[in-house]
């Protein structure tokens, strides 16, 4: 039996991996549920999944919820605070890590995870986006596996020849095409996109998210990070990852090779194709998404992006290129002004003025250890909490 950890089990990508898991009882085993505060929904998982652990990173929440299970009899071992996220992702007795918390927060687990040389199933690409080097480092000097679930990344990887890790040219691959749906803002005009509100950015055409992804998914700022993901999954150049405006969202990605062949993954835009990818790879296992029905499909289209109106991949393209501590800065910008765009603070297009007003006032550093990172991290949040008139928030319920 394998055991398996779910971080950040009440979202919706931790959703989704426990509808997987609970289809193969006989493989996998749950040993760790873990929620920000949202313990109504960890109650009920916990009923379900019977794992060893929860936990609660809101301490008082995490009472309440002991309280809870233990009057009703439901034998689970509940653990408060950020630094039992840590410590249920190193357990002895947990094989796969399953990193689906949102934003920065899921950084330190993560890492935890695989510097324990689990099978690290990365859903969490602000992680990686932070601190490629170090988590990368931490994967090859412990022996942990990293496995993508971002659908795009997870495509690529399946399209990737086995041995790619040799080093890409070596192996004839000359891009990636990194597709995107371009949100429910895709046809809108400049003028239009201010008035944008929460709802409808948070109203994904083609896939049901968190709040934060959907935002990021509606000002491009998703496949930004995702380029960057891309750069450090596969040690692939920026100028060798082409982002592909797909409406459709059945091609999650594909790779391109020297003597020609573009390979493409496709199926219905449901995580739980690539989340199944990850827990059963090499094998292939039931996911419980219906086939894709390719003459329903009819036709795919693919266009290039527009980078006038979204102007959060050209900064992505930028922090890149500037390297070291930069994509944290412009992560950590992000985060904010996404925030503060639900909280009604912010306007939709001011989130990218945010951003790269951030970037311009903080000095790229070479992100060498963590510490730097977490500084890189906690001045970018104060500068883009002063340009949005609050205090930085950390974190997402
Ligand atoms: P979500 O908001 O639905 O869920 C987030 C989870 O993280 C919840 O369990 C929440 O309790 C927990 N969490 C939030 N803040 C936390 C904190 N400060 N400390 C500890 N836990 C915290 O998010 P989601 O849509 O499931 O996305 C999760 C991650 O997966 C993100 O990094 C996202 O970019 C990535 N991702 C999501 C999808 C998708 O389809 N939803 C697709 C690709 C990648
Ligand atoms: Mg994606």
């Amino acid at each position: 039996m394998i055991g398996v950890a779910v971080l950040g089990s009440t979202g919706s990508v931790g959703v989704s991996t426990l509808d997987v898991l609970a289809r193969h009882p006989a493989r996998f085993r749950v040993v760790a549920l873990t929620a920000y505060r949202d313990i109504d929904r960890l109650y009920e998982q916990c009923r379900v999944h019977g794992p060893e652990y929860a936990v609660v990173v809101d301490r008082a929440a995490a009472e309440r919820l002991d309280r809870r299970l233990r009057s009703d009899g439901v034998e689970v071992e509940v653990l408060g605070g950020e630094e039992a996220l840590n410590t249920v992702a190193r357990l002895a007795q947990v094989d796969y890590v399953m990193a689906a918390i949102v934003g920065a927060a899921g950084l330190p687990p993560t890492l935890a995870a695989a510097r324990a040389g689990k099978r690290v199933m990365l859903a969490n690409k602000e992680a990686l986006v932070m601190s490629g080097r170090i988590l990368m480092d931490a994967v090859r000097d412990s022996g942990a596996e990293l496995l993508p679930i971002d659908s795009e990344h997870n495509a690529v990887f399946q399209c990737m020849p086995p041995d790619f890790e040799r080093g890409l040219s070596e192996v004839g691959v000359v891009r990636i095409l990194l597709t995107a749906s371009g949100g429910p803002c895709r046809n809108m005009a400049a003028p239009e996109l201010a008035s944008v509100t929460p709802e409808l950015a948070c109203a994904h055409p083609n896939w049901s998210m968190g709040r934060k992804i959907s935002v990021d998914s509606a000002t491009m700022m998703n496949k930004g990070l995702e380029v960057i993901e891309a750069c450090w999954l596969f040690n692939i150049k920026p100028s060798q990852v082409q982002v592909v405006i797909h409406p459709q969202s059945l091609v999650h990605s594909m790779v391109q090779y020297a003597d020609g062949s573009v390979l493409a993954q496709m199926g219905n835009p449901d995580m739980r194709t690539p989340i199944a990818h990850a827990l059963a790879w090499p094998d292939r296992i039931d996911s419980g998404v219906a086939a894709l029905d390719i003459f329903a499909v009819g036709q795919l289209d693919f266009e290039r992006p527009d980078l006038a109106r979204f102007p959060c991949l050209r900064l992505a393209y930028e922090a890149l290129e500037r390297g070291g501590t930069a994509p944290a800065v412009l992560n950590a910008a992000n985060e904010v002004a996404v925030q503060s765009f639900l909280d009604r603070r912010l306007a939709f297009t001011a989130i990218p003025q945010v951003i790269e007003k951030t970037m311009q006032s903080l000095a790229t550093q070479e992100a060498g250890s963590l510490e730097v990172i977490h500084e890189a991290d906690r001045q970018a949040r104060e500068v883009a909490g002063r340009l949005v008139g609050v205090g930085a928030k950390k974190g997402y319920a």
